[in-house]
């Protein structure tokens, strides 16, 4: 099988790196759309510093900080049309994978004319507006894949623009921004790289070089883990220092170069209904699944599942199951309506035919069965 590795994506990393490298926007464009959340870059510093930076090299902006956790296809064109209005010619997104995806999409967006229909098709011309991203949680690596993943009400699930359009232009990670993350979010986001990690690792598409990444990825974030079940203990809101959040941010960073190399497999297939219809997290749905699949695959792929775990000192898939079962706490209910109708729409995702173990339906049903068990 012939691997590719792609990474276009210039990446920044340090203290103060937006403000220090403020040149980098003139390469860019003349006026930018800062695509952003409600509140979380105003409080943590990073949208003030973005505003700083421009306005030291001249460059106008108007920011659009409508977008919400999941972003819909509304929300997407909206930004599009303002971002057309008002003559901008780059984007710059800060947040978490929300404003993140939605960037891309306006970036696509606002360069052509693409009918709703035809939003997830792949056929787009060879125009995008440059973007610049900012990430402000550790976990989906949006900032370095080719994936924008919007809710799509027609199809009742979460579905993925995936061109290599769609790779920003350059990203800034300064791990300042992520400091008052809450520790439940910290845990969800964390869980989230650690499944693109691993995921990664049980992808057909899988190489020696994506690989490498994955286990340096799952190393540093499973390092952070001591840390994060004595925060659950202590009932603290922040605890992490700037060294793990440093960890935390470059090891989703790397789980996202893995998976834009491999995409992702099957738990988060299965994960996009639980958020889908049951508003989970998307990190705390893949946690919630994670487990099970690594134990499915165990039992097909001994050395293949014995990487992985090795990866985590673990030495088999129980062990990781008991991990997750404490970093995620109380679980909610499913129905056996609920994991049918959930079966049959990740049986039919482009995820499930990407994974090296394939589940049946059934073991999809038995799988998601399993996840919810208190
Ligand atoms: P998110 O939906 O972007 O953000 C969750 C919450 O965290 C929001 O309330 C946000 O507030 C807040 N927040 C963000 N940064 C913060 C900070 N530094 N301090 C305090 N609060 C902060 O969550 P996410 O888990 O990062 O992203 C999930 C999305 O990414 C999903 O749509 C998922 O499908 C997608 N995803 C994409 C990829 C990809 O490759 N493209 C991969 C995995 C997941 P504000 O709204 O005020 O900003
Ligand atoms: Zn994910």
């Amino acid at each position: 099988m012939t691997n590719k590795f792609y990474m276009p994506t210039r990446v920044i990393i340090g203290d103060d790196c937006i403000t220090k490298n403020s040149e980098l926007f003139i390469f860019l464009g003349k006026k930018a759309l800062i695509v952003t959340g409600a509140q979380s870059a105003k409080r943590n510093g990073s949208e003030k510093d973005v505003k700083t930076a421009l306005e030291s090299v001249g460059i106008n902006y108007l920011v659009f900080d409508k977008v919400m956790s999941n972003p819909t296809i509304a929300c997407v064109y909206e930004g599009a049309t303002l971002a057309k209005e008002n003559g901008v010619d780059f984007i710059i997104a800060i947040g978490g994978g929300s404003p993140m995806d939605a960037g891309k999409a306006i970036a696509l967006l606002a360069a052509q004319d693409i009918e709703e229909e035809n939003l997830f098709s792949g056929n787009y011309e060879k125009k995008v507006l440059p973007m610049a991203f900012v990430p402000t949680t550790a976990g989906t690596g949006s900032e370095v894949t080719q994936y924008s993943i919007l809710t799509n009400d027609k199809a009742q699930t979460k579905t993925s623009i995936a061109s290599d359009l769609l790779f920003p232009t350059v990203t800034f990670l300064d791990a300042k921004y992520t400091e008052q993350l809450a520790v439940t979010t910290t845990i969800n986001t964390a869980i989230d790289a650690l499944s693109h990690a691993v995921e990664g690792m049980l992808s057909v598409r899988a190489s020696n070089v994506s690989d490498a990444l994955a286990v340096a990825s799952i190393r540093m974030i499973m390092n952070c883990v001591p840390d994060m079940l004595q925060a659950l203990l202590a009932g603290s809101e922040v605890v992490f220092n700037l060294k793990q959040r440093e960890q935390l941010l470059q090891a989703s960073l790397m789980a996202g170069m893995v998976i834009a190399q491999t995409g992702t497999t099957v738990v988060h297939a299965m994960g996009y209904s639980l958020t889908y219809f049951k508003n989970i997290d998307h990190g705390r749905a893949n946690g919630l699944l994670l487990g099970e699949y690594l134990k499915l695959v165990e039992n097909v792929q001994p050395d293949l599942a014995g990487s992985i775990l090795a990866a985590m000192n673990f030495s088999e898939a129980d062990q990781f199951g008991e991990l997750m079962n404490k970093l995620l706490g109380d679980k909610e209910e499913i129905s056996s309506e609920e994991i049918k109708r959930y079966s049959k729409i990740a049986i039919q995702t482009k995820n499930i035919a990407n994974s090296v173990v394939k589940p049946t339906e059934e073991e999809l049903r038995t799988m998601y069965a399993l996840s919810f068990v208190k």
